[in-house]
């Protein structure tokens, strides 16, 4: 009995080592039988046999990623570069993937896609879990609020509650920001969470949350009449990165060297001018 126990725990180790059973994706198409299975099946050369770039975009951030749902189309920053890594691929086949703060992250881990390119703020806990490239573009954290909320600065946040994404980096900035101009905000008391950002314009319109946090570019998504972006708060300098899961490290090497190159050769200027969005941020 106790031979046979050992025999099955060997076996299981094997087979854990070979990475059967692993976090391989199902619908990961087959890469030719890579003898390293250690190796990510997510390489620049594995792409380019698929013959698709998928991606992860956002679909209501104007300037970014912004899905037109009349013909399917999606334009912005985000949606150029993926067609241009997809043309220094030879890849002519870009499949969009509608994604959230909340999603982002885990679609990339299942490996259901290759990259994402959705306003995703590289930090130092983020980089733990995915790879990121060299920031393409510098935001900043700003609010949105109604037109006669009187809502200027950090002191008139304390007794209202603002309406945050899950997943985005949106309250710890807020509140970081608050506490460096010695304005002190409840984690619970001031915020509330929500799934996506409809959801939180939604909320604003409706007088549940009296203002609406999150970076200047997608708030300028939900800009209407009836409301306006607080130029007077402006804090935490939010660095987009293409990012790439973990173990991908090759296929995260090849994305940096094409950013780097071409925040260099002046390509990413000109991919944000021609998508008319103005400046990144500086302090
Ligand atoms: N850029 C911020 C983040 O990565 C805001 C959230 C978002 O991108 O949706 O957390």
């Amino acid at each position: 009995m106790k031979k046979l126990f050992a025999l099955l725990m060997s076996l299981t180790l094997l087979l854990a080592l070979a990475g059967c059973g692993g976090d391989q994706p199902s619908n990961t198409p087959n890469q030719g039988g890579a003898p390293n299975a250690s190796a990510s099946s997510i390489t620049p050369a594995a792409i380019t046999e698929r013959g698709v770039l998928r991606v992860g975009v956002k679909t209501d951030v104007p300037g970014f990623g912004l899905q037109n749902i009349a013909d399917n189309t999606y334009s912005g920053i985000e949606i150029d570069l993926s067609y241009k890594i997809a043309e220094q691929l030879g890849v002519d086949k870009v499949e969009f993937t509608p994604v959230t703060a909340a999603t982002r992250g885990q679609l990339l881990d299942s490996g259901d896609i290759d990259m994402v390119a959705a306003t995703f703020t590289i930090n130092e806990e983020r980089k733990q879990s995915w790879n990121f490239t060299t920031p393409y573009y510098t935001d900043a954290v700003s609010l949105l609020v109604k037109n006669d909320s009187g809502i200027e600065n950090f002191e008139d946040l304390t007794d209202i509650v603002v309406g945050v994404a899950t997943g985005s980096t949106s309250k710890a900035a807020l509140i970081a920001a608050a506490a460096e101009a010695g304005v002190t905000l409840d984690e619970d008391k001031n915020f509330a969470e929500y799934a996506s950002y409809p959801e939180i314009k939604a909320a604003l319109d409706a007088g549940r949350v009296q203002a609406f946090s999150v970076d200047g570019s997608i708030l300028a998504g939900y800009l209407d009449n009836t409301n306006h972006i607080v130029e007077s708060i402006r804090f935490s300098p939010q660095d987009y990165g293409l990012a790439s899961k973990k173990d991908a490290t090759e296929w995260a090497e090849y994305l940096d060297g094409l950013i780097t190159g071409w925040l260099a050769d002046g390509t990413m200027a000109q991919i944000v001018a021609d998508n008319g969005v103005v400046a990144s941020y500086t302090e």
